[in-house]
């Protein structure tokens, strides 16, 4: 890796900076650049969006698609026409952000190459006032910056993300350059000029406050600032809810419209709020954010209910066999739930990221990392399958830099803290106060609920170690009331140092232990894995009279894989019992949950209907479509009458 200190900086900047806490956070979480990853159920992904991931995202923007073609077009000048959609640009940047995580981890020389290639053709396409973008470029420059819908602020936001990132996996700074021009470009046209303007699609809201944090350069924070300030003004574009233009942010209470766009917004929300101390945004974010999780997610932390505008339709409306919940969305709840828990130090917003990431995000990407899906649907007869590309091509890459920089989630620091958030086997060293800790987390989680922390402080010193504990390890389904454990046991978590148990209590979903730290000390606690059932509000009305399954933060699904015949006449009865069972789908290893049950089956004269016994078994969610298509459901009728009228999935 190549970590040479660029000169047009004033300090250090390298990885792991990025994310510096400010006076408003609770915490800061610790770059994943930081964070060795040896986990049984993450490396391996990893090590897929390493090689099969990328591979797919390589092979598609470089031959089967024109992605790289329109930046070669561009620097021909041969009057050549873009081809593809305009904010086809994004998916190349989103690779290469994708292809810097993933070498930040596991070096890589023929993917830094590729990257090296791609970064000299963008950089060749950059106009010399700074623009680029090869849509307006090759079909008529005079209409750019005219349509506040063509993404050329998306692209943008998506260049300035990879420039950023590729710059701290590798210290090479064509690519910021680039972005620090097209940056320099778009705020000399409109904040300077004061022109009005707006992101139709957001995004470089959050990117522009990436680039602020790497170069230190405020001109930057006060251009994400400013197009935070343009929305709910301008109603020359319509005001409309699709683009959350119907308020200025700060008034926002209601979660509206297109996901992605909205997911994208309120993190870069948090993100500007955080860094100018201005709590209007926070309260904002709050609001929306109980809007979103208490009236508008899934029980998969999917979010989106329809296609119609990829999107938000109206509260408790959360039909599952046409849900959305497209893949991009849940990455952004990921992203904007990582910023409200730093800023509130609240669990709730990790629960919802961790549901997010191990459900309805990780859905998007096969077992065999190569194949994709876009939307991810609670429900199907058997219709929905994994596809290599799309044509709107936002989620592979997506999801692919997500689960490259994985370890930007787990760990948290505060001056005199260390914040533990999700539980994955790995090993990192922080500063906390004025010495270092070397820190192990030896667990099999999400299978296993044993966590064992090994702490080794440099020298012996006094700090707080802050635990999350789970909501669904203590009775939470999710945030707020849509959803709730039904025959629910509580089980105590005890935390334990160097074997003795603690007493601590839990306060905004962590526990705390403050002591004298010293080398070879361990910290070890067993969160209950426990089948859990759940039951939605009866507002859901697709979800009346059924029942959902979980253990640890897997949602379950029953799959025709599994269960030949039908998935769509089985009952789980308030006297199921459940089991959990190693199992493997293809070469993943898995708990399943297998039971007895009733089904029911039309009569021979085909008046009647009687139910019999059944075997079935129930898998992660995240696993199923990857052994062909096949009918799946994730609510289960509790009673026949749900069944006989197959009501509404
Ligand atoms: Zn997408």
């Amino acid at each position: 890796m190549n970590i040479c200190k660029p000169v047009f900086f004033a300090t250090g900047l390298f990885a792991g900076t990025v994310f510096a806490q400010t006076p408003m956070e609770k915490f800061e979480f610790i770059n994943f650049s930081r964070v060795n990853i040896t986990d049984r159920f993450w490396k391996p992904k990893m090590d897929l969006v390493a090689t099969a991931t990328l591979r797919a995202c390589i092979y598609q923007t470089e031959t089967a698609t024109p992605r790289i073609r329109n930046f070669e077009k561009v620097t021909r000048k041969k009057g050549e026409k873009h081809e593809g959609i305009y904010y086809d640009d994004s998916d190349v940047y989103k690779a290469l952000e994708a292809i810097s995580y993933s070498i930040s981890t596991r070096h890589d020389t023929a993917l830094e190459k590729t990257a090296d290639n791609w970064i000299d053709k963008i950089a060749a396409a950059q106009l010399p006032d700074g623009y680029l973008d090869t849509y307006f470029t090759l079909n008529g420059i005079d209409k750019r910056w005219t349509d506040v819908e063509k993404h050329e602020d998306y692209n943008a936001g998506h260049l300035i993300e990879a420039a950023v990132a590729y710059y701290e996996a590798t210290g090479k700074t064509k690519l910021l350059q680039v972005a620090i021009r097209l940056a320099n470009h778009i705020d000399s046209t409109f904040r300077m000029a004061n022109k009005p303007w707006f992101s139709g699609h957001e995004e470089i809201e959050l990117a522009l406050v990436k680039l602020y944090k790497v170069t230190k350069d405020d001109r930057y924070l006060k251009l994400a600032d400013w197009y935070l300030q343009q929305r709910g003004r301008h109603s020359q574009w319509g005001n409309s809810g699709y683009w959350q233009d119907v308020l200025p942010v700060k008034e926002q209470k209601n979660i509206t419209g297109h996901a992605v766009r909205a997911m994208y917004l309120y993190t870069g929300t948090a993100d500007v709020g955080s860094l100018t101390g201005d709590a209007s945004y926070m309260n904002a974010m709050k609001a929306v954010w109980k809007d979103v999780v208490e009236r508008n997610m899934y029980l998969t932390g999917g979010i989106g209910s329809t296609g119609s505008n990829e999107g938000f339709s109206h509260d408790y409306d959360l039909p599952n066999q046409s849900a959305y919940c497209e893949t991009c969305a849940s990455v952004g709840l990921v992203f904007w739930n990582q910023r409200m828990a730093q800023l509130s130090g609240d669990g709730r917003y990790v629960d919802v990221l961790e549901k997010s990431l191990y459900n309805a995000a990780l859905d998007g990407l096969s077992l065999s990392g190569d194949r994709f899906f876009y939307d991810n649907p609670l429900a199907s007869t058997g219709q929905n399958t994994r596809s290599a590309w799309f044509g709107t091509a936002c989620c592979p890459a997506n999801i692919a830099r997500l689960v490259a920089s994985l370890g930007n989630y787990i760990y948290g620091k505060s001056e005199n803290g260390f914040w533990v958030n999700l539980f994955v086997n790995n090993n990192t060293r922080v500063a906390i106060g004025k010495d270092s800790l070397s820190v192990s987390q030896e667990t099999n989680y999400p299978w296993d609920g044993r966590v064992v922390l090994k702490i080794d402080p440099d020298t012996r010193q006094k700090f707080t170690i802050h635990i999350r504990v789970p909501g669904w390890a203590t009775g939470e389904a999710s945030p707020g009331a849509l959803y709730r454990f039904i025959q629910y046991k509580p089980t105590p978590v005890f935390f334990m140092v160097n074997g003795k148990k603690t007493e601590t209590k839990i306060e905004n979903g962590y526990i705390s232990i403050e002591r004298e730290w010293e080398r070879g000390d361990k910290l070890s606690f067993s969160f209950p894995m426990e089948i859990l059932r759940i039951r939605a509000m009866d507002s859901l009305r697709n979800d009346v009279d059924k029942i959902a399954l979980q253990r640890g933060p897997f949602i379950y699904c029953i799959e025709g894989a599994d269960n030949p015949g039908s998935v769509w006449n089985i009952l789980i009865k308030p006297t199921t019992a459940f089991h959990p069972i190693a199992d493997h789908i293809l070469s993943e290893p898995v708990i399943a949950l297998q039971a007895t049950v009733d089904q029911s089956v039309a009569e021979a004269e085909g008046y009647q209907i009687r139910t019999q016994k059944k075997n079935i078994k129930a898998i992660p969610y995240y696993t199923w479509a990857n052994r062909g298509a096949n009918p799946m459901r994730v609510w289960i009728p509790e009673k026949i009458v749900s069944v006989a009228l197959n009501a509404g999935d």
